[in-house]
């Protein structure tokens, strides 16, 4: 079941106009079950691809494991029908449920 209506994330992209910033809760869920699941499956790179780089990359990628999660958490973002996402940063944007892409009023 696809929870996210893509009318609303439309809404959600125009209201803040950050394109490639703004995600839903699910989509940060998903991210998050990534980099579990890179944990539990390819444990020995894992531990590689956390080491923090020197400085932020101008995406602002921390580490290795943030870029690699990142791009394949886009599939999720693409299911959503939510916008790929190029940066790590992202901006909090309050809706009425975790299920929802709905603005809290
Ligand atoms: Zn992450």
């Amino acid at each position: 079941m696809n929870v996210v209506d893509n009318v609303r994330s439309k809404v959600l992209i125009e209201k803040f106009n950050i394109y490639d910033k703004n995600k839903s809760v699910i989509s940060g869920l998903g991210h998050e079950i990534i980099h579990a699941g890179n944990f539990m499956f390819d444990n020995v790179n894992y531990f590689q691809r956390i080491k923090p780089f020197d400085k932020l990359d101008s995406n602002g990628f921390t580490n290795n494991e943030e870029i690699r999660t990142t791009f394949l958490s886009n599939q999720v973002n693409e299911a959503l029908g939510e916008p790929q996402r190029k940066v790590y940063w992202g901006i909090k944007v309050p809706t009425s449920s975790i299920k929802s892409t709905t603005l809290k009023k």
